[in-house]
């Protein structure tokens, strides 16, 4: 029977009915994007199946690629310290916390881990969570309220705008890493709100640029907000002992309020953590509800982050050539006309394409030449703004970079007259 004919027997007015998930507008943009692909004749880029642990290289249906769609920035996915850590681990305590921490209790690779992020940061504290973006939503859904105000870049990271919606906070957006914009919010606020959040990505994630954190600091003080620091790109890469973006400016990591970094780049295991004043930690630790009322990180996850970041210290030298790497990547594709956008080729290095059906064709052609990178594309990204985002890592060799910035400034060229006969499609 047709939906729209059911009647209330007794009162003859229409049963409401639930949603077809086929008649929201998110299906409907989902089936245009692909149906869209179908008729340029582009094949779906995303949810590439790997046969083996993806680095610098990869391998897929029995072929090798280089890749630069892994966040291995450090190459400690396969390191032996890791691998063994983690299987140590497993053997130890097996696989799951079972429970949240309240609950189940600790297990020593927890405790050793949030002290080993609290000594990097010269910092108290710090409370792992069971991954980065939980981290964001858990810790500024925890801190913030309706009385208050977040302020963010405009380009952060989907899990703080998720934050800041459970919170319930007003929000603000300044312009990309532009200090005198945010103190030009700052200025014409009312003193109504209780408090201010101000959240920044130490590297921003699809652009590669570095916050301004001496800038951010100065207003700080003058205006007294906390600062929260998105480490997740920043983390291992930054700084002459890849500490992070406060390395990187010489600055004291004490004067920033909240970090937050992820586990599951730099140190090669899935989590996340917030590193920062006991106080901050114990009410996380009691009232996050992302922490209290889910289970614990993974005794085999701790232990394979204790192992990245033990890597981390004691062999700088990785960080270092992700460094050259990320700087030797830019040079040749700023060389060869490429539009890197803002990245100052750290550990992200974007290739500006325009439309996104331009940057998912480039994207299956680099595939067909042995080169995995995938596209970013609306919504990830603004409309005419899609990319191709190099994550570069430490074991990618100059040979590889090279090559891989040649072909895809060859396979864009091959592109530039390309009709796809739709017009401009943003998928
Ligand atoms: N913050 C930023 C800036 C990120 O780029 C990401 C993930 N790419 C996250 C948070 C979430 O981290 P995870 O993937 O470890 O959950």
């Amino acid at each position: 029977r047709n939906r729209a004919e059911r009647l209330n027997k007794q009162t003859q007015q229409p049963v409401r009915q639930a949603t077809r998930f086929e008649d929201l507008p998110e299906y409907k943009r989902v089936m245009t994007q692909k149906i869209a692909g179908e008729m340029a004749g582009i094949a779906n880029p995303f949810y590439r199946s790997h046969d083996v642990a993806a680095g610098a290289t990869t391998r897929m249906g029995g072929r090798e690629f280089i890749n630069f769609a892994s966040y291995d920035y450090l190459g400690t996915n396969t390191d032996p310290l890791v691998t063994a850590g983690a299987k140590e681990a497993i053997d130890r305590f097996g696989i799951s916390a079972s429970a949240s921490r309240l609950v189940a209790g600790e297990r020593p690779v927890h405790i050793e881990l949030e002290q080993r992020l609290a000594k990097l940061y010269g910092v108290d504290a710090a409370v792992c969570f069971v991954s980065g973006y939980l981290t964001n939503v858990a810790t500024i859904g925890c801190l913030m309220g309706p009385q208050d105000l977040v302020i963010h870049d405009e380009f952060i990271h989907n899990s703080v705008l998720a934050g800041v919606k459970l919170s319930g906070a007003a929000r603000r957006l300044f312009k990309h890493n532009d200090a005198e914009n945010l103190e030009s919010i700052l200025k014409t606020l009312s003193s109504d709100f209780r408090r201010i959040l101000v959240v920044v990505e130490g590297v921003y994630s699809m652009d590669g640029d570095v916050a301004d954190l001496p800038a951010l600091l100065e207003l700080k003080a003058r205006y007294g907000f906390w600062l929260m620091v998105d480490e997740a790109h920043a983390l291992g890469i930054l700084g002459a002992n890849g500490r992070g973006t406060f390395e990187h400016f010489g600055l004291d990591p004490r004067d920033v309020d909240i970090w937050m970094g992820t586990l599951s780049k730099t140190t090669s295991s899935c989590g996340g953590y917030i590193a920062g004043s006991s106080a901050l930690a114990d009410v996380l630790k009691a009232e996050a509800g992302g922490f209290v009322y889910s289970v614990g990180l993974a005794p085999v996850l701790a232990a394979a982050a204790i192992a990245g970041l033990q890597i981390l210290e004691s062999e700088p030298e990785r960080a270092a050539r992700l460094r050259h790497n990320g700087n030797l990547f830019l040079e040749c594709a700023r060389q060869a006309g490429l539009d890197t956008g803002l990245s100052l080729g750290f550990s992200v290095v974007p290739v500006l394409v325009g439309d996104s059906l331009r940057a998912v064709q480039l994207s299956n052609d680099l595939l067909s030449e042995g080169i995995n990178v995938l596209p970013i594309i609306h919504p990830a990204v603004p409309e005419g703004m899609a990319r191709l985002r190099f994550f570069i890592t430490c074991d990618h060799t100059e040979e590889q970079i090279r090559h891989s910035v040649a072909v895809t400034t060859g396979k864009l060229k091959d592109l530039q007259d390309r009709n796809f006969g739709l017009g401009s499609i943003d998928m």
